[in-house]
């Protein structure tokens, strides 16, 4: 493919992707516009079967977003008014919304300058009688410290809900994110990792008790046609949804390993080369699935403002950590510095399993224009 200097970068590359797998993509969707199942088809079930063999998680549920199956958890748990939620401030919003939304407390504990994710050794000073679960977020793709979350959470008999809606095929000590604690949680939002073409989600137990009430709150509270043995929500992922998933999940190994190589590339490329830059640090035992790829710098405004007058778009993830936000504030009980000082420094770059070398040297330079530095003298790949 060749590609004029200044033609534009993509954040995440969906139109690529799609004319890489159109053929299986639209079989899979025309084969539910065939049999017309557009609620819970046979593609609902088969996903379901082949993201729990993925995982190694005992059960699937797929369900309407990664929003609603931070719900559906919650609810599964019967977290209620009075109980607390120990979670991240900096996160994307439905985290801690989801757990204020049934009338708990988010209480939020400050996140690791390096990964950006919970720091597990100020959880055990957050937990009280009130504390009903412990529910970090995968941020970014890389799981946080979740054995000793679970070590925590199993001394004091509370449950572990792991945000994963940015890590599906992450792996934590040898085993798949949705898999390390009580409850997973993802999403098919279309940039995530793992996208499907509309809104949709899962989520993960091996615990049959809380599978099966995940199902029944998924589907209105039934246990049987019209008999509803508790509250629920309309929460299914649609068929052709599901369909979309199913084609996609043949390449997502391959694709995993792609979003590495580019990360490991631009590490290579902007590690101590770039005066005021600091990239997100990968612990050894556990790997990233780079749902974003993002650095951080004290001149965020000055390298957004050279990148995008270059045609390369970036984005923030997140820049006001969630007790700073307007809604929240009431729940903005100690201070987070860690997390605020991230927001003012955080910054993701184009990432996705399609990007070209050539477009990934032109972000390089650009930052390297930006923020000054060595130039590229020293490449890799
Ligand atoms: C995307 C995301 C969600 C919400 O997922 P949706 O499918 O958009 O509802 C929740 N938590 C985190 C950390 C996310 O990145």
């Amino acid at each position: 493919m060749t590609r004029s200097d200044n033609a534009r970068v993509e954040f995440v590359d969906l139109k690529v992707q799609y004319a890489a797998m159109k053929d299986a993509i639209d079989a899979r969707i025309r084969d539910v516009l065939a049999h017309t199942q557009f609620i819970l088809g046979p593609e609902v079930a088969e996903l379901e079967q082949r993201l729990a063999a993925f995982t190694g998680a005992r059960h699937c549920i797929t369900c309407a977003s990664g929003t609603e199956a931070l719900l559906i958890a919650l609810m599964a748990l019967d977290v209620k008014p009075g109980d607390e939620v120990i979670t991240t401030p900096f996160t994307f919003v439905a985290t801690a919304e989801m757990i204020v939304l049934l009338g708990a407390t988010p209480v939020f504990v400050d996140v690791e300058g390096d990964t950006c994710n919970i720091d597990a050794s100020r959880i055990a000073a957050a937990i009280t009688p009130r504390t009903r679960a412990i529910m970090p977020v995968s941020l970014y793709g890389q799981p946080p410290d979740m054995d000793e979350i679970n070590a925590l959470a199993a001394r004091h008999g509370i449950a572990v809900v792991e945000d994963a809606a940015q890590s599906l095929g992450a792996l934590y000590k040898g085993r798949r994110s949705c898999n390390l604690s009580t409850i997973g949680c993802t999403s098919f939002f279309p940039s995530k990792p793992l996208g499907c073409y509309g809104d949709g989600g899962a989520l993960f137990t091996s615990d049959d008790a809380l599978a099966a009430a995940m199902k029944e709150i998924r589907t209105h509270g039934q246990s049987g046609r019209y008999h509803h043995t508790r509250i629920g929500v309309g929460g299914r992922m649609d068929t052709i949804q599901c369909a979309v998933v199913l084609a996609k999940l043949e390449h997502f190994e391959r694709e995993i390993a792609r979003r590495i190589e580019v990360a490991r590339r631009y590490d290579a490329l902007l590690a101590e080369r770039v005066p005021d830059l600091r990239l997100v640090a990968v612990r050894p035992d556990r790997t990233s699935v780079y749902a974003q790829y993002t650095v951080m710098t004290p001149r965020r405004d000055a390298l957004q403002t050279a990148l995008r007058a270059r045609g390369i778009p970036t984005a923030v993830h997140y820049p006001t950590p969630l007790h700073r936000q307007p809604a929240y504030t009431r729940h903005a009980t100690s201070a987070l510095p860690v997390s605020e000082k991230l927001g003012t420094e955080v910054v993701s770059l184009p990432m996705h399993a399609y990007l070209d070398p050539g477009d990934q040297d032109r972000v390089v330079e650009a930052i390297r224009g930006a923020l000054g530095g060595a130039p590229a003298g020293a490449r890799t790949g």
